[in-house]
């Protein structure tokens, strides 16, 4: 009938890298190891330049299919980019449904797979006579919140920072009520609402795959594995982090040049994500924490923004002013023995696996989690926004591979506290303990992605269904 043999799956990223990335790793185990061929969607509103090059970069067997540009100007000017995505998701349904009712004219297509925002196109899916399933490219922790969220907030009498005891989910480390997920932290917010609806609407999924591995989060990973009446199988395939570095192979290269000269794990990384930034008071207190602490070190510099503005770089990888001309007055030149300072993107999958870097100040986003866990980095947890803090409590408390930053009153963290984790991490017994359970982690996950590991299986056993289900 015209169609092509081979298994064909549709997967749909909501904006940001951080999302598109390990969906994009899925897609490349699926044709590479599985026999499929794939088509990602992506919003037109994330067309950044970052995104095109890492899309064009993929094998032909993936096909990139940008969906049309849907208008969001009739939304608050201050909406929260977990409504913009959701909002976009939702007008996006009849185009997305054409697209799929095109691609089965031309494709054996077996399902259609969305990430976190996307839960609303399950109905485009439906639509067009498909199954459809939940990619969730961060933890079992958040993903249990969400799960569990409909039930919480109908017996939630205020909101999770007023909270006394923390949230316990079950198997999941206990997360006190102001860690919990940024979008959460005001229930009158249109974007908690969208959340509680995107917990409801992830059951409506065939199986949710999940970017996490069993040995970071045990018992969380064990409950979620077993069978529950009403609430999709999960399947814990990660970690999927970036292979190829397809994105910034122009740029960066400098910072691997000068790490190349630093000795074995004597480099501490600091980087806020893709869109992370810190306010021009936090960034002087960084600069004079890392200068005092004696330490090398290799900082992604953001130029800075307001305290409530801490994600304002998201939709667009690229920093807007020159950083630089915030640091302080003579940082650069007083460091300039052993610090480095960037402005662009660097390469970071290449940095973490760099011998010399000995440590990593993290945002805590899930990709840059996993990333270090597979190159056996620890880790000084420095969350900002999304679901970052929460992360930092699983990574500190749970994983027990960071060590947590105290934070003043207001939120601010003070140069000696920067300087004394890094000492820490750098060369103290805590450091090493956190160092030897990272090493332990980084075994688990290469085990796990290995033929016959368990993430493997995993997708394996997914993967099975797709194929039955088309026959
Ligand atoms: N990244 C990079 N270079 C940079 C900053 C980020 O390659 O300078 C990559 C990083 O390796 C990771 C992703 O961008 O794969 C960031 O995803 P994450 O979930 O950690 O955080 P987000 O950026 O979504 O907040």
């Amino acid at each position: 009938n015209g169609t092509e043999a081979k298994p064909h799956i549709v997967l749909l990223a909501t904006p940001g890298m951080g999302h598109l990335i390990p969906l994009a790793e899925l897609a490349k185990l699926l044709v590479t190891k599985h026999g499929f061929t794939a088509t990602l969607m992506t919003f037109a509103s994330t067309a950044s330049k970052t995104q095109q090059a890492f899309l064009s970069s993929l094998p032909s067997s993936i096909s990139p299919l940008s969906l049309p540009a849907v208008s969001l100007s009739d939304l608050p000017p201050d909406s929260a980019i977990e409504t913009l995505m959701s909002v976009e998701a939702v007008r996006l349904i009849p185009a997305i449904t054409s697209a799929l009712n095109e691609l089965k004219t031309r494709h054996t297509v077996v399902g259609f797979v969305a990430d976190l925002f996307g839960a609303d196109t399950f109905d485009a899916a439906h639509d067009a006579g498909l199954r459809a399933y939940l990619f969730f490219p961060t933890n079992l922790l958040t993903l249990s919140l969400l799960l569990h969220l409909p039930e919480i907030d109908a017996n939630l009498t205020c909101d999770f920072k007023e909270l006394s005891e923390p949230v316990q989910l079950p198997g999941c480390v206990p997360v006190p009520g102001t860690e919990i997920l940024s979008p959460l932290q005001d229930r009158s917010k249109d974007c908690y609402k969208w959340m509680v609806h995107h917990g409801q609407k992830y059951r409506e999924a065939e199986a949710i795959l999940v970017n996490s591995f069993d040995e970071i989060e045990p018992h969380a990973a064990k409950i979620l594995r077993q069978h529950e009446p009403g609430r999709p199988p999960v399947y814990p395939i990660g970690p999927l982090i970036q292979t190829g570095s397809t994105v910034d192979k122009a740029g960066g290269s400098e910072c691997l040049d000068w790490l190349d000269k630093q000795p074995t794990n004597s480099v501490l990384y600091v980087s806020f994500g893709s869109g992370g930034t810190l306010t021009k008071e936090q960034m002087d207190e960084l600069a004079y924490g890392l200068e005092s602490s004696g330490q090398r070190f290799l900082w992604v510099v953001r130029s800075p923004t307001d305290a409530d503005n801490a994600s304002s770089n998201y939709y667009d990888a690229e920093s807007k002013k020159d950083p630089f001309a915030y640091l302080p007055e003579g940082f650069r030149e007083r460091t300039k023995e052993r610090g480095m300072v960037v402005s662009s993107r660097v390469p970071q999958i290449k940095v973490l696996a760099h011998e010399a870097t000995g440590g990593y100040v993290c945002h805590c986003g899930w990709n840059s989690t996993l990333e270090t866990v597979v190159h056996g980095v620890p880790i000084i947890a420095w969350p900002l926004f999304a679901e970052q803090k929460q992360n930092a409590v699983l990574l500190s408390k749970g994983a027990r591979i960071a060590l947590p930053l105290e934070k003043r009153g207001d939120g601010v963290v003070e140069r000696e506290e920067i300087e004394r984790k890094v000492r820490a991490l750098m060369e103290g017994e805590e450091g090493k303990r956190v160092r030897r359970k990272v090493a332990e982690l980084k075994e688990a996950a290469a085990e796990g992605m290995k033929e016959g590991g368990a993430a493997c299986q995993a997708l394996a056993e997914v993967v099975e269904m797709w194929k039955k289900g088309s026959g």
